[in-house]
């Protein structure tokens, strides 16, 4: 089987398991958000379905960006000897600093803000939210990550696996679990916990433009957009003139400027 295969099955099994312990999470007594059903489900997956398809660009160019940097001898890991442990943590480092700068780019630009928010009308956060994001969000991701690649020389099985941590935490973080208060402090000094991201799909702005990190938090506590928060988090976005639970409405919204209620002005510390 290649290497692909492997990735794609464990994350598809770290998908299962988060979703079964959210479901026994939920049996425990643990709070739920006002799921609206089946159109959500449907509008999350559809929209996963459609990132997945047009995201098969994405490892295409990084691995292509690998291969020239390997070639052109361009790039950190390709003019230095560096042992595969050094060169996944220097491609992790650096592709988190410039996805956080992407991210919260996303959040200040108004045109960006119409392909993002699609991420945040969802009305709930589960492990169904992780990859609910509009497929024109690639056209500002895919090109960053494929430069980060070049920068850094990264071999392809460094870059399959940091990608993989990157949609492993993607699932993780958004996983509606609640952790011990003492295990989510712990781990919330390093990586983000569900309930830090839950502070980023809070619906007012001054809330939700903090925490844009997807993997650790250096960055948000560096440029001062680290929220630590209290408790569990409301979500979803205020004003919204099309049906978050729509697939169609979803696809077409990047074509509609309201901004919603919470706001157009910069995203700031
Ligand atoms: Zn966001």
């Amino acid at each position: 089987m290649k290497p692909e295969t492997w990735v794609q099955m464990a994350l598809l099994t770290w998908f299962v398991l988060l979703a079964i312990a959210e479901v026994l999470w939920a049996k425990q007594g643990g709070e739920q958000d006002k799921r609206t059903g089946d159109a959500r489900l449907l509008t999350n997956f559809g929209l996963t379905a459609l990132i997945l398809a047009a995201s098969a660009l994405l490892p295409v160019a990084r691995i292509t960006s690998s291969d020239l940097a390997g070639r052109l001898h361009l790039g950190v890991a390709n003019l230095v000897q560096v042992p595969w442990l050094a060169a996944f943590a220097l491609l992790l480092i650096v592709d988190s600093l410039a996805a956080y700068w992407v991210h919260r780019l996303m959040h200040a630009t108004p045109v960006l803000w119409r392909v993002h928010r699609v991420h945040h009308a969802d009305t709930a956060v589960d492990v169904s939210t992780s990859l609910r994001n509009h497929p024109l969000e690639l056209l500002a991701t895919v090109p960053v990550a494929s430069l980060v690649v070049l920068l850094t020389g990264a071999p392809v099985s460094v870059v399959l696996g940091v990608q993989a941590a990157g949609i492993a935490a993607a699932i993780w973080q958004h996983a509606d679990i609640g952790l011990p208060a003492r295990v989510d402090r712990a781990l919330a000094t390093t990586i983000f916990t569900p309930r830090l991201h839950r502070l980023h799909h809070n619906p007012e702005r001054a809330v939700h433009d903090s925490n844009f990190g997807e993997t650790i938090v250096l960055w948000d506590w560096l440029f001062g957009t680290l929220n630590r928060g209290e408790g569990r988090q409301p979500v979803g976005l205020k004003g919204q003139s099309l049906r978050p639970d729509h697939l169609l409405d979803q696809i077409w919204s990047p074509l509609f400027a309201d901004r919603s209620a919470s706001g157009a002005t910069p995203a700031g510390p």
